[in-house]
């Protein structure tokens, strides 16, 4: 699951997702770290540090899906499915010494040596969370939740109480009883789940996600989530053929969220964001500023009790 770069360079966003915390404004140096998102670093296969413009500090990410495989096949993915995985299989014991060191780099200070982490300003140096995050869907792994207690022990072992443990994901698994299972767990030590949904119809959820799940089932698992625990969702918006994402299709994603609200789901923050990378299609491109900007005054008024914040695409498009 590939995560949105920068905030919106001129507006701090928030560091971690909600509104009580502002984030410098990012120089450019630093944006250029966010553009850096490489899922492999150094000899680690499995555990990749980020920093990410959602996070507003440094994310450490665990590629549970280092075969590249994903149930979807987003139009905007920024995976790169053109060339051969170098490993297939996942090694949990090396995913929790990876872990281990990974974690201690970060609280050395030592990553902030490493290009292209040097560059990044000095308030962005801290440990904002470890996220299941990599190259497909984390939570389809059978063995999810044993992932989730390596994350919990190791993060506890290192008295990282305010350190999250976030799961970013498209929701067609959160039915699953080992992902109940590693949710669970993690509700008890700073969890967070990142759910997509991109799309107000059905119609339109097929063109950009090209999966065989309905959107039904991905709206019913947010809302189960939702239910049980504060969920943050994640909604990408592009142009499609040079053509902006069209009103009525947000219209019925506002419909959806309405729903979701009604629903009792507890969304804690909508990220509203475009591409900011390489897209598996080319005619795929950002939306402009300007629009994301409006996208999120309309959430603001539909859903006014809504905590909603906006993303530009690296290098905005106005
Ligand atoms: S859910 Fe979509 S964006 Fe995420 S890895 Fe799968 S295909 Fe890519």
């Amino acid at each position: 699951m590939p995560t949105p770069t920068a905030p919106k360079p001129d507006t701090p966003a928030t560091a971690d997702g909600s509104s009580d915390r502002p984030l410098p404004v990012v120089a450019p140096a630093t944006q250029a770290a966010f553009a850096h998102h490489p899922r492999r670093w150094g000899r680690f296969h499995y555990v990749y540090p980020v920093v990410s413009r959602r996070s507003g500090g440094l994310s450490i990410g665990i590629n549970l899906n280092i075969d590249k495989a994903c149930n979807f096949d987003c139009v905007y993915c920024c995976v790169d499915r053109t060339t051969e995985p170098v490993r297939r299989d996942v090694d949990l014991d090396q995913i929790r010494c990876e872990l281990a060191e990974m974690l201690d780099i970060a609280i050395s200070g030592e990553i902030w040596t490493a290009p292209p982490f040097d560059a990044v300003s000095p308030e962005l140096r801290r440990i904002n969370d470890i996220a299941f995050s990599g190259d497909g869907e984390p939570t389809v792994y059978p063995r999810f939740d044993e992932a989730c207690r390596i994350a919990v022990d190791l993060k506890n072992a290192r008295g990282l109480d305010s350190v999250k443990i976030v799961v970013i994901t498209n929701a067609t698994a959160l039915d699953r009883q080992t992902v109940r299972t590693g949710l669970d767990l993690l509700d008890a030590h700073n969890g967070e789940v990142w759910a997509k949904l991109d799309a107000g119809t059905e119609e339109y959820y097929r063109l950009v996600e090209r999966t065989k799940f309905p959107l039904e089932k991905v709206l019913a698992n947010i809302l189960e989530c939702g239910r049980t625990r504060p969920i943050v969702i994640q909604s990408l918006f592009m142009s499609v053929r040079g053509e902006p994402l069209p009103d009525a299709e947000y219209e019925a994603f506002l419909d959806r969220l309405c729903a979701l609200h009604d629903g009792v789901c507890n969304i804690k923050l909508v990220q509203l964001y475009t591409t900011a990378r390489r897209t598996a299609e080319a005619w795929v491109g950002p939306l402009t500023n300007a629009h994301l900007d409006r996208l999120g005054e309309r959430l603001r008024e539909r859903l006014p009790g809504l905590n909603a914040e906006v993303y530009y695409g690296v290098t905005g498009s106005d």
